[in-house]
């Protein structure tokens, strides 16, 4: 849990979310029950502390802490999908989100596994939504970055570490894309 507070500090921090936008979450897994602990709905990462963070069962049954992010569905069903995935971090970086705005696909960064030259993309679904779930799970069977067409990121890893780390060469890439087509 400290862990998740850390690095929702330090994604505000960088700028890639703003107000009370974007979620993280992590998923422990262990003989006796798999728990995910993921930030509450509505809260800022830049101030976030431990006790806004609401823990989980797989199945959504809330185990401690008030209402769970409105994208807990986006969440849940990855780690139903993929047994690597342990982390999941949904930001809403400018660069990233700005490009899909003007329909340029953002390149794969230099060093991200992953056939495809350019990272995949959904449209646009309204935040939070069931369909907007669904189609990232689809999208993100063999993938660890996901653009969110007019909305955001999402990056997953075996490690909330890794996956802070694929959002910031995200980020980085967009920047230098959006920077050196002006
Ligand atoms: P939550 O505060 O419910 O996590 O929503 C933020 C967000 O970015 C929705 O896409
Ligand atoms: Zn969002």
């Amino acid at each position: 849990m400290k862990k998740i507070v850390k690095y929702a500090h330090y994604l505000h921090r960088k700028g890639f979310t703003a107000g009370n936008a974007g979620n993280i979450s992590v998923l422990y897994r262990n003989k006796i029950m798999d728990v995910v602990a993921i930030t509450s709905s509505g809260s800022c990462l830049g101030t976030i502390s431990e006790d806004e963070i609401v823990l989980l069962d797989l199945d959504g049954n809330v185990i401690s802490g008030k209402k769970p992010s409105s994208e807990l569905h986006l969440h849940m069903n990855l780690y139903k999908i993929r047994d690597d995935i342990n982390a999941i971090v949904h930001t809403h970086p400018p660069y990233t989100v700005a490009l899909t705005m003007k329909d340029i696909r953002i390149e794969r960064p230099e060093g991200v596994p992953g056939n495809k030259k350019f990272l995949e993309e959904i449209p646009y679904y309204r935040p939070g939504s069931i369909e907007l779930a669904n189609a990232c799970s689809k999208k993100l069977k063999k993938e660890k970055i996901l653009v969110l067409k007019k909305h955001g990121l999402v990056t997953c890893g075996s490690s909330l570490e890794e996956a802070v780390n694929l959002t910031e060469l995200v980020e980085n890439a967009a920047k230098i894309t959006y920077i050196s087509s002006q």
